[in-house]
């Protein structure tokens, strides 16, 4: 018998009628709830809502009405043995039938949760404004309060509370929902749990010591803020925390244990249980894997760097510590230079906003990265050439094709730092801080140690639709190694995917079968050049780019190679290209609709015959119109 004969049987199939050619199937769910969970169609066609809704009430209406339809299991009744017949002709469209359907409940969740941000205004209309932030779901988060509390968390509960005194529990304490990691991923999902599982108990465990917050303000919105509190200034000029809050919907009495600083060092699958560092053990029915990435260490970019006697000077960044460490040698008057290492998105948004704080004090910020240009792994050449030039302009010095080679204190100075560095301009060069920002590794470790899959080229925990690594262990956010239908085995560090796959993830902990079917979208402020990006999809400078282009002023370069870079982008996109596909956009200040234009065109995988058809996918917004096509290798 086939798997999928044996999972109809195990679902229970329930004939309940006949449409159109074929027979309407109802699923009853072996899971926890026992409920009716599903439901199939006719053969040949779409399962949507409205006709999964109908199969449910043709299903109730049966249920009143003996003549109609007999409930009976697959086991005992003899004429679901011939009808199994028919499903099994039919498989295929039935599979893709339950993917849709289960995709729709995915979809359904995220409305659901973007309209109601809609409703509370929290997301950013603001069409006049080029650089809308993302579209979706930036800055939802926290509802209330602004003001951050700096000792009490008043969203969670301590572990003690919750669970009796934890910390000195003989035996493994029980908890049904636990999530290892308390990021942005944890967060999500614990809103979801509660919205699906109103009376469940959570418990997260990190080894921070903030309850979860939102990092994406760290390298731009925070650093324009004078508040010494964790609190940062929206793009609406509302004044925000960073700590997440819960939405409404989640009440007072549904709030989420925490055990901060801790780190949790074993999973044990077979006894589905945890261990923390200091010998907690807890048991766990659902376990999220939200254990993000970490940043590379300084030793990454050379061993030097981590020199004790360079310890308090030199730092990677990705969390409140990390900015509160920054800001402080920044605003010491004994700094007077910083060199940020890394010419990735984090890079370039921190030499950015260091200009601000730099501007007060006179401090020169260095931007020195291996590449020739910033951003250069994800842009074409002549967007990260027009980078440098933008960057340079507003006074931020650019060391593009330079890497260190040693780093000690300096000799004239303890305070500073002497670099060795090859470049084309220097040997050495002298600064009084570094800030490594040279990407992350996800936190997989932990779930590789007790056999799950991880993606070996990616990184990652591998996942399946349901964003689940094993039975009853779920993965999602950056550690997670997730299938896109559109563009392949895909992990991702971006804020949206960590938000929508928590969410998911925390629904189908709950009992939930939602897919994770979503195109998640990242942005990229460099408020000091006003640059504002929003990417979806693939971006990568190895796959050939069509850029279509509102100009400041006609272009004095078009094809002249090389020269692309001096002209003055007003907003524009990259479309990124694979087999006359577009799998890839990125967004130069283009108003927010555009961004979900883009994401449906990769999603529905059409090709695109050629570059003139591009022009015409998403039109730019009307300005003086200087437009320009062109492909990356032309330029
Ligand atoms: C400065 C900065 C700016 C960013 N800006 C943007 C942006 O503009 N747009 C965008 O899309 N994305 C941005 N990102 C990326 C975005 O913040 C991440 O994608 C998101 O935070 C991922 O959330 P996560 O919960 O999956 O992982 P994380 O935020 O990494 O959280 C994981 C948590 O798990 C903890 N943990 C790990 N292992 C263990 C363990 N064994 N035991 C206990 N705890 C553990 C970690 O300490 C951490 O607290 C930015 C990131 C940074 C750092």
């Amino acid at each position: 018998m086939s798997g999928w004969k044996e999972c109809l049987r195990s679902l229970r199939l329930i004939p309940v009628g006949i449409v159109g050619s074929g027979s309407l199937w109802a699923l009853k769910g072996g899971g926890q709830s026992g409920g009716l969970t599903a439901a199939l169609c006719d053969e040949g066609s779409d399962v949507d809502r409205r006709a999964a809704l109908e199969v449910l009430k043709r299903y109730q209406e049966s249920l009143k009405d003996d003549s109609v339809v007999k409930e009976s299991s697959a086991e005992s009744s003899s004429s679901v043995a011939s009808e199994l017949q028919k499903i099994e002709d039919s498989l295929s469209n039935a599979k893709a039938a339950v993917e849709k359907y289960y995709r729709y409940q995915a979809r359904h969740i995220l409305n659901d949760y973007y309209e109601s941000m809609n409703r509370k205004g929290l997301s950013a209309p603001a069409p006049e404004k080029p650089a809308a932030k993302p579209n979706t779901t930036e800055g939802a988060p926290a509802d209330e309060p602004n003001v951050v509390p700096k000792k009490e968390l008043p969203q969670y509960l301590t572990a003690d509370a919750a669970f009796g005194n934890f910390s000195e529990a003989s035996s493994p304490v029980c908890v049904p929902y636990v999530i290892i990691g308390g990021g942005t991923t944890a967060w999500s999902a614990v809103q979801a749990i509660h919205e699906k599982d109103k009376s469940a108990s959570v418990l997260i465990i990190s080894d921070e010591s903030y309850p979860p917050y939102n990092r994406t303000p760290l390298s731009k919105e925070r650093w324009s803020s004078d508040d010494d509190n964790l609190s940062f200034v929206d793009f609406m000029g509302r004044k925000r925390s960073l700590l997440y809050s819960y939405s409404k919907q989640v009440g007072e009495h549904q709030r989420s244990s925490i055990l901060l600083n801790s780190r949790v060092k074993k999973l044990d699958l077979e006894n589905s249980s945890i261990e923390t560092e200091d010998g907690k053990v807890v048991e766990y029915q659902s376990l999220l894997i939200a254990t993000g990435g970490k940043a590379h260490p300084v030793e990454s970019v050379h061993q030097d760097l981590g020199n004790d006697a360079l310890q308090n000077r030199v730092m990677s960044f990705r969390t409140i510590d990390d900015f509160i460490a920054l800001d402080k040698l920044v605003r010491d008057p004994k700094t007077k230079n910083v060199c940020i290492v890394g010419g990735g998105f984090l890079g370039a948004e921190l030499a950015c906003s260091l200009k601000r704080i730099a501007k007060l004090n006179d401090v020169q910020v260095t931007l020195m990265f291996p590449e020739p240009g910033p951003l250069f792994k994800l842009i074409p050449r002549y967007l990260s050439e027009f980078l440098t030039y933008k960057l340079a302009s507003a006074g931020v010095k650019v060391m593009p094709s330079s890497i260190v080679t040693g780093a000690r204190e300096s000799p004239e100075n303890s305070d500073s730092i002497e670099l060795d560095v090859v470049s084309f301009t220097k040997k050495s060069l002298q600064t009084d801080a570094v800030v490594v920002a040279v990407g992350i590794q996800p936190q997989d470790k932990l779930a590789e140690d007790a056999g799950l899959e991880v993606d070996q080229i990616n990184g990652g925990v591998v996942v399946n639709a349901e964003l689940q690594a094993a039975n009853g262990v779920f993965a999602a956010g950056d550690v997670a190694s997730f299938w896109d239908s559109a563009l392949g085995r895909r992990r991702v560090e971006h804020w949206d995917h960590a938000l929508v796959s928590g969410r998911i993830a925390g629904d189908n902990m709950a009992g939930g079968k939602s897919m994770y079917g979503f195109q998640s979208m990242y942005w990229c402020d460099l408020s000091a050049i006003d640059v504002h990006f929003e990417a979806v999809g693939l971006q990568s400078s190895k796959l050939e780019t069509v850029g279509v282009w509102n100009l400041k002023e006609p272009s004095r370069f078009e094809n002249r190679p090389g020269s692309f870079s001096r002209n003055k982008y007003e907003s524009g996109i990259v479309w990124y290209m694979k087999d006359q596909r577009v799998v890839g956009a990125l967004l130069l200040n283009m108003p927010r609709e555009a961004l979900q234009e883009a994401r449906q065109i990769i999603e529905s995988k059409t090709s695109v015959p050629d570059d003139e058809s591009l022009k015409e996918l998403i039109p730019l917004p009307k300005s003086k119109n200087f437009l320009l096509v062109g492909r990356s290798d032309s330029y």
